[in-house]
């Protein structure tokens, strides 16, 4: 009896572990599909934005996270004011118009108000023009479209940092350089809730090679303490902008955004 027994026992205890495994694997597909999940805390990422311009709250239910900006980043430009201590001259750059300048526009300031969990179970949305995110200096992220045209024509007035500013915010189109060149540093946030990252992952210390069209993947990164979470990377991809004094240039962020 013993004797028959046994391979059935194993038998059993092997079709259990398959079915273990299986299920692990489903549960972390579905970990964001329900935008009602709470956390606890504010997650671990929002330390490396600039203090001095960004405020980011916790809803007091922890579904939410509402985050406001100064529009100001910390770093230099030619888009300072020229008496502001952060100004450099950038010969290269042909600025927007010759009297605009950070902190002189309207509207600069920016909140939203994203889920703490991303939903990631619904269709993907495009990006619209205007700020798709907030970026860990303070300054607005644009996507790769410029409102009076194409992205092209504007690039001779995209300073060091891949930003410029037109009577309104200054923003990013391009890699910001101040913030992550060619590494995997934090870039900001964007309006569904997900993180963006620079061009290489802190999970492997690589250029990723699995990213879906977002430039998009889940795996761990420095801010989530052996979690994988899905975030965004700049796509290593060189945008072939004529003009750029800079280059080369690679596109902060296409979309669409996959966490509407
Ligand atoms: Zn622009
Ligand atoms: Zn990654």
């Amino acid at each position: 009896m013993k004797l028959f027994f046994k391979p059935l026992t194993y038998i059993a205890i092997v079709v259990l572990a398959l079915f273990a495994c299986k299920s692990d694997d489903s549960v972390k597909g579905n970990t964001n599909s329900d935008n009602e999940e709470a956390v606890t805390e504010l997650h671990a990422a929002f330390s490396a934005f600039n203090s001095d311009a960004v405020t980011a709250l916790l809803s007091d239910d922890g579904t939410e996270v509402y985050i406001e900006t100064t529009g100001f980043p910390d770093h230099t430009s030619i888009y300072w004011e020229p008496n502001h201590p952060l100004y450099i001259d950038e010969p290269g750059v042909t600025k927007t118009t010759q009297n605009t300048f950070i902190g002189g526009g309207h509207g600069e300031a920016a909140s939203f108000t994203v889920d703490a969990i991303p939903n990631l179970s619904g269709a993907s949305v495009t990006t619209q023009l205007g700020t798709i995110g907030i970026a860990v200096s303070g300054a607005s992220i644009f996507n790769d479209q410029e409102g009076m045209g194409d992205l092209d024509q504007a690039a001779g007035s995209l300073d060091w940092a891949g930003a410029h500013k037109g009577p309104g915010v200054y923003h990013y189109h391009l890699e910001p350089t101040p913030i992550t060149s060619d590494d995997d540093s934090l870039v900001g946030i964007l309006l569904d809730g997900v993180f963006i990252y620079g061009r290489q992952c802190s999970a492997t210390g690589t250029h990723p090679t699995d990213l879906d069209a977002s430039g998009g993947h889940t795996s761990t990164t420095q801010y989530t303490n052996g979690v994988e979470e899905y975030h965004y990377h700049i796509i290593n991809e060189v945008y072939p902008a004529s003009n750029y004094a800079y280059a080369p240039a690679y596109v902060l962020f296409s979309g669409p955004f996959q966490g509407y």
